[in-house]
């Protein structure tokens, strides 16, 4: 019997790709070579579908890397290298994005980190004349997001610096202002509903810009070398063909960005009503204003927290972990687009059985 996953990655994949699988291998795309027309017509067919779906705008470029991590590598190396660049973040991921890039630009790599009940302020980091802010958007360690007129008041304060931010569990679940930021990236596990093994990596013209003048494609991965590709619907190496494709299936699928962000915005404020219910049970995060639309995180002793998940999984339910600093002590439920009604609600009856 296969297991209803609230897991908030790798999370539950659409069950249409079972058949989209079963279509990539009986239509031969699993051996195209990826510098054929065929992949170059799917390549710009998934590229479309994806900005006209999500919302992209027309001059951003989409990308296809390998993972969230692979771009944050992307970013150190082509554009952050030199400037002063702030990682702003709340939690685990934020953290070791910084981490990642203080190793590789250790002279100009700052941090700033906030409290996860909390939103950072632009006038804070002044004195580090900034050319650069890295946001992680949406905190999947702790369930909180940063919200677009956060980014706002930084892309105001700072008009010329460079914004990257991490949308890793995200992206496809909520609207995003792509014009606010220069970098924007995700893998698919998480909200896309895809399986591991693809990111995307969405750059305005002034990030492309900038890191053509910054540097040759000294690397693989040089974000000028796979611009160069994408031009021409390619890929700097052998793809994920098989994921990309997924991906253009999905992007078929879906529903335009303002449906399912309406549609997850109202199931989170539901999730967030429910959970109020409880006494031993409570929200990790207090502040309505940084609660993720995506990743709900419930708090309690141990004891609870691994009672809870034994009980769901009796019932064939998975509950997302706990994640670094709070491993033991919280579970994850994940709000992404692939979950279906009745599974929040089988979800829902399970937790008012048990949770006091
Ligand atoms: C999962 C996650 C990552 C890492 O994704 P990989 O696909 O393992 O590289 C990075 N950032 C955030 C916010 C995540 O949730």
């Amino acid at each position: 019997m296969q297991l209803i996953t609230f897991y908030p990655g790798p999370a539950k994949v659409y069950p249409q790709v079972a058949q989209y699988m079963q279509d990539a291998y009986e239509s031969g795309v699993l051996s195209i070579n990826h510098r054929s027309q065929e992949f170059m017509e799917i390549c710009r067919k998934v590229i479309d579908l994806t900005k006209f779906k999500l919302n992209i705008p027309a001059d951003y470029t989409l990308m296809f890397v390998s993972s969230a991590t692979e771009s944050w590598e992307i970013i150190s190396q082509s554009l952050a290298a030199t400037l002063n660049c702030v990682h702003l973040y709340s939690d685990a991921f934020g953290r070791k994005w910084y981490q990642y890039d203080k190793k590789l630009n250790p002279d100009t790599t700052f941090e700033y980190p906030f409290s996860l009940q909390d939103k950072p302020e632009p006038d804070y980091v002044s004195f580090l004349n900034p050319d650069m802010f890295c946001f992680t958007q949406n905190e999947t360690a702790n369930g909180t997001q940063v919200r677009m007129e956060t980014i706002r008041t930084f892309r105001q304060a700072y008009p010329d610096a460079l914004i990257a931010v991490d949308v890793t569990s995200s992206l496809a679940g909520i609207e995003l202002d792509f014009r606010l930021a220069d970098v924007w990236f995700a893998s698919v596990q998480k909200c896309l509903g895809l399986p591991a093994g693809l990111g995307v990596f969405i750059c305005s013209p002034r990030a492309i810009e900038r890191s053509i003048s910054k540097e040759g494609h000294v690397r693989y991965n040089s974000l000028s070398f796979i611009y160069e590709n994408i031009e021409k619907y390619q890929t700097p190496y052998t793809p994920n063909v098989l994921n990309i494709y997924l991906l253009m299936r999905v992007m078929e699928q879906i529903n335009v960005i303002q449906l399912t962000a309406g549609r997850l915005r109202q199931q989170a404020a539901d999730w967030y009503a429910f959970l109020e219910n409880f006494s031993e049970y409570e929200l990790l995060i207090n502040n309505p204003e940084v609660r993720s639309d995506t990743v709900i995180t419930v708090k309690s002793s141990e004891p609870n927290i691994r009672r809870i998940k034994e009980l769901a999984r009796q019932e064939n339910i998975v509950l997302g972990n706990g994640y670094g600093t709070w491993k033991d002590t919280t579970f994850r439920i994940a709000n992404f687009p692939a979950i279906a009604p009745d599974e929040i609600a089988l979800l829902k009856d399970l937790l008012s059985r048990h949770l006091t």
